[in-house]
């Protein structure tokens, strides 16, 4: 049958990037469906029960700045929050949340039945309806069909997942859930290109047979800090993780037991994640080291789940028992759920555009897991972006694309897009070029303006994100014109934070520049007439500390906008372009660059070709202006 209602958007899954894609499109005022397989299972943390992480939290904040669910609802679900690398410098900070995994996944569920214009509904999707190169529908296992004028797909690991537990296999798309065996068949048909990939998660430990005792604690900061840029508060109770480690009898347990091990072994065919390695493969790889930490982290307040965090396998379970029991305070641990590896199909990711509609069929995207990347927050930045762009491009409405230079989620989509990826790819803060001005504290100032355009910034976020540019504004200014005169006071305080005393009057935003003092310092000296909120403090700390480092930055991004700006059309007949290899010429063919500075990253093009390409635009572009 032919359910009654025709969509603008139908989004498949209820991940984290269905739900964000879902939110995203009904939002900006599209009529959307979100078909997902159990409607118990939305929002599942699939393993680790945390969000953020170093460059995770980038992801996180930017994805609230555009407007985004994300960040508001691990604020709400959140039982410890940390800054990492806070000793570090600002760019490379990343705040990261334990989450209460059910109330979160609730939260969440929540959250989508209550918007307006999006349907939830259960359903197997198993084929993509298309009709002359145009996707128009799909059609579920128990043959009900649903119209659509874009579709998105956001499958995860469930597209023919299959677990693996030693040398035991089963399908499934996670632990407890069937897989969906009959989608990628359908992509298949449709002429994409399909692979493997594995991953794997650790045993989940029953908190009473644990000796915490023998650990050592570790607290999340206090206050803890939020995700989203209109924190409203964190209600849940704080609570603990704990660390211990690995020793060398766990490590002769897994050496003994390789053969055993799908996710080390050649059992399973698809390629694994070399950022979040079994323990398996950290005893190979690491051979000189004697332990690894493993953190024990609550799954939740109600419940006595712990995830044991940095024993990710696939070993069979009575192995998986020995080695967690050979760890300091697990010698009696009881195991809850098995760890197991899972492999399963993505789509390559250089088959979709920086929109993330695909190139094959127009209307339908990818985004999350089956684009080949790992994590939830990855995965929630693509579903945004794939949930904005299905809806602007119904709106008839320029798609959204950001740039490398603005943002993370410009990162990964850039290089999904333009370099493909071999194995799950994660983001690192390593992986942006301009790690400097791409930094969470600022990921609103980045961000919120394009949020507002596309309309899902509401009143009262837009409202507090002005009022905070205004006190930056103001106070900067402030700093700027208010001079101190050497005085005793002012000089013991300098010489306290161990700087040279002033001998003539000197503004305030020259003393923040010295790398001794802080905007606390400075307020001491000569407050505002209304104190500052503490997120517009740390801005102006960071803007006035690293405004030379930021500045350089600034002017490498200017220098490079130009090869960005430099669009290469839709219709460039690569096969024409005498003097590039067979190689770059089937690169460029494959993933059809949206500029210039985009086939530049492209791996294999060299310089060479970068000429030969700009010539051929240049020849194309004067022979469409004789004709
Ligand atoms: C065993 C395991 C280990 C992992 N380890 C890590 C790790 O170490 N580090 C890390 O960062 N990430 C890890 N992840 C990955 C993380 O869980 C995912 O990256 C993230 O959840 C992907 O989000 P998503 O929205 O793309 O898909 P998912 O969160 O998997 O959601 C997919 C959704 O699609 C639905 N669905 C699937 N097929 C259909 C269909 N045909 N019809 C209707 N609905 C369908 C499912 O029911 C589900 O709601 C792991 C995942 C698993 C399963």
């Amino acid at each position: 049958m032919t359910f009654q209602k025709k969509y603008d958007v139908i989004v498949i899954g209820a991940g984290h990037a269905g739900c964000e894609a879902a939110l995203a499109a009904a939002r900006m005022g599209c009529s959307t469906l979100m078909l997902t397989m159990n409607l118990d299972s939305i929002a599942v943390m699939s393993c680790n029960p945390a969000i953020g992480g170093l460059a995770k939290g980038h992801l996180v904040k930017e994805i609230d700045a555009l407007g985004g669910e994300m960040g508001n609802v691990i604020d709400r679900t959140g039982i410890q929050f940390r800054i990492l690398n806070r000793s570090k410098g600002p760019a490379v900070r990343g705040t990261r949340a334990q989450a209460d995994k059910q109330k979160y996944r609730l939260a969440m569920k929540e959250v989508v039945e209550k918007q307006q214009g999006l349907d939830v509904k259960q359903g197997l999707v198993e084929r993509v309806v298309v009709e002359d190169g145009k996707v128009i529908g799909v059609e579920t296992n128990i043959g009900v069909q649903y119209q659509g004028s874009a579709v998105i797909i956001t499958t995860g690991t469930f597209l023919k997942g299959l677990i693996h537990i030693g040398l035991v296999q089963y399908p499934s798309g996670r632990a407890g859930e069937f897989p969906s065996e009959k989608l990628s068949d359908s992509l298949r048909e449709l002429g994409f290109a399909i692979g493997r990939l594995k991953t794997g998660t650790p045993a989940r430990l029953n908190g009473r047979t644990i000796d915490f005792s023998k650990m050592s604690m570790q607290p999340g900061d206090d206050p803890p800090p939020f995700f989203s840029f209109t924190e409203k508060g964190h209600p849940l109770r704080q609570v603990p993780c704990y660390l211990t480690y690995t020793n060398e009898r766990t490590h002769e347990l897994i050496r003994g037991n390789l053969d055993r091990s799908p996710l080390y072994g050649g059992v399973i065919k698809g390629v694994g994640p070399r950022y979040c390695p079994s323990i398996e493969d950290k005893v190979m790889r690491f051979a000189d080291r004697d332990r690894h930490q493993v953190f024990l982290e609550p799954e939740g307040l109600d419940t006595e789940e712990y995830y044991a965090n940095g024993v990710s396998t696939s070993l069979p379970y009575d192995v998986q028992e020995k080695m967690l029991r050979s760890i300091n305070g697990l010698e009696e641990v009881e195991i809850m759920r098995s760890g197991y590896a899972i492999e399963y199909d993505f789509a390559p990711p250089t088959q979709i555009r920086h929109s993330l509609e695909t190139k094959r069929i127009e209307g339908l995207y990818f985004a999350g897991q089956i684009n080949g990347t790992s994590g939830y927050e990855e995965a929630a930045a693509q579903g945004l972006m794939a949930g904005i762009n299905a809806a602007l491009k119904i709106q008839e409405r320029e798609h959204l694309v950001l740039a490398r230079s603005e943002s993370y989620i410009g990162v990964l989509i850039d290089d999904l897009v333009t370099r493909g990826t071999l194995e799950p790819y994660r983001m690192f803060t390593s992986r942006a070029e301009y790690r400097l001005i791409l930094r969470e504290d600022n990921a609103d100032l980045r961000l919120r303006q394009k949020g507002r355009d596309i309309g899902l910034v509401d009143d009262a976020a837009w409202d507090v994100f002005t009022r905070k540019m205004q006190s930056i504004e103001q106070e900067m200014a402030r700093l700027r014109t208010t001079r101190v005169k050497p005085g005793s006071a002012v000089n013991e305080m300098l010489e306290a934070r161990g700087t040279t005393a002033i001998v003539e009057g000197t503004s305030l935003e020259q003393l923040l520049k010295r790398p001794e003092l802080g905007y606390g310092d400075i307020v001491t000296l000569a407050a505002p007439s209304e104190p500052l909120a503490p997120e517009a403090a740390e801005q102006i700390e960071i803007q006035i500390q690293y405004e030379g480092f930021i500045q350089r930055q600034l002017d490498q991004v200017e220098r490079f906008s130009s090869l960005e700006g430099k669009k290469i059309p839709l219709d460039m007949d690569y096969a024409a372009i005498p003097g590039l290899t067979t190689e770059v010429r089937q690169k460029l063919m494959d993933v059809q660059p949206a500029s210039i500075g985009q086939a530049s990253r492209i791996s294999g093009v060299t310089p060479a070709a970068i000429s030969l390409l700009i010539v051929a635009m240049e020849r194309k572009k004067r022979g469409k202006v004789a004709g």
